[in-house]
């Protein structure tokens, strides 16, 4: 066994211990999190968790004890906190969860599930993002079956004869019923990545989808697909790529292009993605590009710090935020 493939071996369970407590109350005051109480002290430690600090709630109708993690998502966790520091870090170096579970040391399904909930976790910060100034916008069709999603694990009668690993796909629009949804990319000039996981690329679709993520009377460019040449509320202008016309002066989408040049890759780090949980990785990739500056040790920092506040905890774990910013669900609630 290399030193290298079991990393977490090298953290020290104090200092991880006294790094997640300053997270933990950072910018937050130290309160019981089961009756919001100030009046709380410590009370003890635990000896199966060095460093791990408990507190009681002193507040006569209260009295319970609790610690650093107590309603966090890192709560009643059997791991270390290193395996879950680590697991955060590879998480924003954009590793699969199963790649992140075989350099850990847990099963899949932990690392599976741990990554559902970090991402979750990520989504706190992306949930009122609206872009404005000049806007570039454009879309995009990504393959997206019904991986995973068979009841009991194994084989799932698709409905349909498979698709066939390198099968050409059909030319054309895409469409959710097809397994092709489409994903809209808006990206601001100045600086603000909003990207939307929708069932079709319609009209209707597409007003609602720049509702969402464009503020009105901003600028917008894109390519002269229909649906965006039917838009209101945008000052809007296009270029026309069958007349291989791709920049005309200011007027060009290729930020939002690039933007797709990353997003491809990254997606196919999982080998396949079913369409349910799409929007969850598109929505990660978005908290990922927006705070794009910050190393992958400052991302993971901030997944912790959202982490670590019962109230994202407790909706990261029921899966509230990619509910919330899944589009192809919302936009179908507002069209009908
Ligand atoms: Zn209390």
């Amino acid at each position: 066994m290399s030193i290298a493939s079991h990393l977490h071996q090298l953290f020290n369970a104090n200092t991880c211990q006294a790094y997640i407590h300053t997270l933990r109350w950072k910018d937050r005051p130290l309160q019981c999190p089961r009756c919001q109480s100030h009046n709380v002290g410590p009370w003890g430690t635990y000896h199966y968790q060095p460093g791990l600090q408990r507190y009681r709630c002193k507040e006569q109708a209260c009295k319970r004890t609790f610690n650093d993690l107590t309603g966090t998502l890192l709560d009643g966790s059997k791991r270390s906190l290193a395996h879950w520091l680590l697991a955060t870090f590879l998480l924003c170096l954009a590793c699969s969860s199963r790649r992140i579970a075989r350099e850990l040391g847990v099963h899949i399904r932990t690392g599976y599930r741990w990554c559902w909930w970090l991402r979750n976790a990520a989504l706190s910060y992306e949930m009122e993002r609206q872009l404005e100034g000049t806007v570039e916008a454009d879309d995009l069709y990504h393959t997206a079956g019904h991986k995973g999603q068979a009841k009991k694990g194994g084989k799932k009668s698709l409905g349909r004869t498979p698709r066939g690993r390198r099968k050409k796909r059909e030319p054309g629009r895409g469409h959710y019923d097809k397994d092709r949804p489409a994903i809209i990319a808006w990206i601001s000039r100045q600086g603000g990545v909003v990207i939307q996981v929708t069932r079709d690329f319609t009209v209707k679709t597409v007003q609602k989808a720049a509702d969402l993520a464009v503020q009105a009377g901003s600028q917008l460019y894109t390519d002269s697909a229909s649906s965006y040449r039917a838009l209101k509320g945008c000052l809007h202008e296009c270029v026309n790529h069958t007349r291989k016309e791709y920049a005309r002066g200011d007027v060009h989408e290729n930020r939002a292009e690039c933007l797709f040049s990353l997003l491809k890759p990254s997606l196919r780090v999982f080998r396949g993605i079913s369409k349910t949980t799409l929007p969850g990785y598109v929505s990660f990739f978005q908290f990922l590009r927006n705070f794009h500056q910050l190393t992958a040790f400052e991302q993971a920092q901030m997944i912790l710090y959202a982490a670590l506040d019962p109230a994202v905890a407790g909706k990261a774990r029921k899966g509230d935020f990619v509910r919330c910013l899944d589009h192809f669900k919302l936009l179908q609630s507002l069209i009908n």
